[in-house]
C-alpha cells in the first residue's frame, strides 16, 4: 500500500540542515535552525546539565516504567517556574516528549468531549503550528500577528477574530519570544487578552518555548501569568529545549491551569490516555536532568547563570544590529526591543538564495533569521551581505 501513498514536500528548514553540513565555504553561518550558538558556532551542553547528568549515573536508583504521567516531580517543578508559585497550585501537568508533544496532546483535548472546536492562530507563526493543529482534525483559522506598521502585535486584529470566534474555540498564544517574529503584546496588553478570551468563552492555549531569552525568567512569564489572572482555564505547552539546551532529549510538559479540581482530574485522565495511545511514555533522561536541576538550589543557580549568559550575548547582537548602518531599511529597525531568538526579516526567496549562495548565510525561507546563532564581531559582515541582497 506504500506507494499510494501522498508524495510529501520536503521541511524546507529541515532540508537546510543537510545544505548547510555538505556546505565546503569556510566561514558558513547557519542562522536558520533555531538553536543557541556560541561564538564558535557550537551549542554546547550547559554545565548544569553535566552537573545533574553525572549525578543521574550515580544515583539513579531504577530505569523502570514511570507511567505516562512520566517524572511526575518534574512537571510540579516546571510548574513553579513557568507559572510562580501563587499559581502553580491552580495547574497540574504531564510530561511530554518536547513542546511538540505538548502541543499535540493539546490538540487531542481540544478535539475531545464531543464539543467541535477551532483553533485560531495569529500568523506568521512557528511553521509546525498550522500542520500539527490541522493533522489533529482540527479546523484552523488564522488571524494577522503583526500590526500594520509592523513593530507590534495587533491587538485589533485579535480582538476581531476573538468576535468572530464561537464559545469554545481556542486561541494559540506563544507566552514570550514570539517564533518568528520577536514581537510579544506589551505587559498592559495580556490582560485584555486574557479578559477578552473570557468574556466570549474561547480556551487560551498558552506556547511557551523561550522563557528566559527575552528580559528574564520571571519578566518572560509576566504577561502569561497576568492572563492567567483573569481566565477560568488555560492550556499551557512548555518546551525545555532552548532553554536548557536539552535539544534532541525532548522535554516539555503539558500544564492545565483552572480552578475547577475535578476539571483538572479530567485534563489530566484525558491527555494521559492520549499519550498512553500515542507514545505511551515519555522518555525520561532529559525530565530527569531538568528536575535534578530545579529540586537543587546550587545547579538551579548554576543554570539561571548560563540561562543569564546566553540572553545577554543575545541582547547584545540585537542592540548592535539595531544599531548598524541602515538598520531600518533592513528590517532592523525594531530588533532590539524585541525578544527570543529570532527576527523575521522582509526577504523573498530570491533574497534569502542570495544569501546563501554568495554569502554563505543561512537563513530560514521566510526570511527568519536565529539571532541567537549570530556571533557578535560578524554583526557587521551580517548587516553588510544584508544590505547587498535586499537594498540592490
Ligand atoms: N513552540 C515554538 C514556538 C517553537 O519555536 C518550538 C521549537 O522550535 C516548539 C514549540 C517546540 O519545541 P520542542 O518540540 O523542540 O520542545
Amino acid at each position: 500500500f506504500f506507494s499510494c501513498l501522498d508524495a510529501q514536500k520536503p521541511d524546507p528548514l529541515l532540508s537546510l540542515i543537510e545544505a548547510f553540513a555538505s556546505d565546503q565555504r569556510p566561514g558558513k553561518l547557519d542562522l536558520s535552525v533555531g538553536v543557541y550558538r556560541d561564538d564558535h558556532g557550537r551549542t554546547p551542553v550547559m554545565r548544569a546539565v553535566k552537573l545533574a547528568e553525572e549525578r543521574l549515573v550515580r544515583d539513579q536508583p531504577s530505569k523502570s516504567y514511570l507511567g505516562p504521567d512520566g517524572d511526575r516531580r518534574f512537571a510540579e517543578c516546571l510548574g513553579e517556574l513557568v507559572l510562580g508559585r501563587g499559581l502553580s497550585g491552580q495547574a497540574r501537568g504531564i510530561q511530554t516528549v518536547g513542546g511538540t508533544g505538548a502541543l499535540s496532546i493539546a490538540a487531542g483535548l481540544l478535539g475531545a468531549g464531543g464539543v467541535s472546536r477551532k483553533i485560531w492562530l495569529g500568523t506568521p507563526t512557528w511553521s509546525n503550528h498550522l500542520p500539527l493543529f490541522a493533522a489533529a482534525g482540527l479546523p484552523v483559522r488564522t488571524y494577522s500577528h503583526v500590526d500594520e506598521q509592523g513593530g507590534g502585535f495587533a491587538l485589533d486584529a485579535f480582538l476581531a477574530a476573538v468576535q468572530q470566534a464561537s464559545p469554545g474555540d481556542a486561541f494559540l498564544l506563544q507566552g514570550c519570544g514570539h517564533n518568528p517574529t520577536g514581537i510579544d503584546p506589551d505587559i498592559a496588553t495580556w490582560t485584555k487578552i486574557g479578559r477578552a478570551l473570557a468574556d466570549r468563552g474561547l480556551i487560551p492555549l498558552i506556547d511557551l518555548a523561550y522563557q528566559g531569552f527575552g528580559a528574564g525568567v520571571e519578566e518572560d512569564a509576566r504577561g502569561m501569568r497576568d492572563l492567567l489572572g483573569v481566565v477560568p482555564e488555560a492550556v499551557i505547552a512548555v518546551s525545555c529545549n532552548k532553554t536548557f539546551g536539552l535539544y534532541r532529549d525532548r522535554v516539555g510538559a503539558l500544564l492545565c491551569y483552572g480552578n475547577d479540581a475535578a476539571g483538572l482530574d479530567l485534563a489530566m485522565a484525558n491527555a494521559r490516555g492520549i499519550a498512553r495511545c500515542s507514545y505511551s511514555m515519555p522518555p525520561d533522561h532529559g525530565a530527569a536532568v531538568v528536575r535534578t536541576i530545579l529540586d537543587d538550589a546550587g545547579l538551579a543557580a548554576i543554570w539561571r547563570e548560563e540561562l543569564d549568559a546566553m540572553r545577554n550575548r543575545l541582547r547584545a547582537t540585537r542592540r548592535a544590529l539595531a544599531a548598524s548602518p541602515g538598520a531600518d531599511a533592513l528590517g532592523l529597525g525594531g530588533v532590539a526591543g524585541q525578544g527570543g531568538m529570532f527576527c523575521l526579516l522582509p526577504l523573498d526567496g530570491a533574497q534569502v538564495e542570495r544569501l546563501r549562495s554568495r554569502f554563505a548565510i543561512f537563513v530560514a525561507p521566510d526570511g527568519r533569521v536565529n539571532l541567537a546563532a549570530l556571533p557578535l564581531e560578524r554583526v557587521g559582515a551580517f548587516t553588510e551581505a544584508l544590505a547587498d541582497v535586499a537594498l540592490r
